[in-house]
């Protein structure tokens, strides 16, 4: 299990689409486990160590990214936001190469959905896993060995708390929230609404249908991250998703 959070991903696989009788189920990452009677104090030990660690392997994908002129996203959301959508539209409309590392925690479904969308695509399974982490995402960069000079999306495992802890090597943070999960999640989830460089509220086309108030959203994503830009778009009907390609591109252009 991971020691940060509890969750096992000690038994992540790596899938490449291209090859799928070759599901890597090796163990090569070096997590410290958790054992049993385990103290306190060295839980928390292992928590800052775990941290560190992956902050290490973090900035070796970022370096990896750089020198190809890639900008990386990792794209948050809880299940069923529709960060799927979202790529598979992105995918057919930016009008820039794209690939995709997937992480769930089963299923090659959403890589599936990825490559029939057109785009270059890796599935990553944590197994018991609520997140990836940096040495996943090396690992399915090796595999993926995405476009210079495009953008890379890393879709997360669907949750709203982990995956806010492990720095992927990323560019930017992007948190996809939608209109039917409730308007109350930026309070209740504050480090995922804090880690944000973005938030796209997404669905917006059922509104009328839901007890929503995007407003309030906006605003409680603004308390705890000032600066948050708040996106409404729909991934369904295509709406506002102009706004979400200009901002995609604008991150390429100012680094
Ligand atoms: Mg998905």
């Amino acid at each position: 299990m991971c020691a940060t959070c509890g969750c096992g991903d000690d038994e992540a696989r790596v899938t490449t689409l291209d090859e799928p009788h070759d599901h890597g189920h090796g163990h090569s990452h070096d997590h410290p486990h958790s054992r049993a009677g385990d103290v306190r104090t060295h839980t928390l030990d292992l928590e800052v160590a775990v941290l560190a660690k992956n902050d290490e392997l973090a900035g070796a994908n970022r370096r990896w990214l750089a020198e190809r002129g890639i900008t990386a996203l990792n794209l948050m959301s809880s299940p069923g936001a529709g960060k799927t959508t979202l790529l598979e539209r992105t995918i057919a409309e930016l009008g820039r190469p794209v690939s995709v590392i997937e992480g769930d925690q089963e299923t090659l479904f959403d890589a599936e959905r990825i490559r029939r969308a057109g785009a270059r695509a890796v599935q990553v399974n944590t197994g018991a896993g609520c997140h990836l982490d940096a040495a996943m995402v090396a690992r399915a960069l090796e595999s993926l060995q995405p476009e210079a000079g495009g953008l890379l999306v890393v879709e997360n495992v669907g949750n709203l708390v982990c995956p806010a802890l492990f720095d992927l090597g990323e560019r930017r943070k992007v948190v996809v929230i939608s209109v039917t999960e409730g308007d109350d999640k930026p309070l209740k989830y504050p480090h995922m609404f804090a880690a944000a460089d973005l938030v796209v509220l997404n669905k917006t086309d059922l509104l009328p249908y839901v007890d929503f108030d995007p407003d309030r959203l906006a605003a409680d994503a603004r308390a705890v991250n000032p600066a948050v830009r708040v996106l409404p778009v729909s991934a369904r009907t295509g709406d506002n998703l102009g706004a979400w390609f200009d901002w995609l591109h604008a991150q390429t252009l100012d680094s």
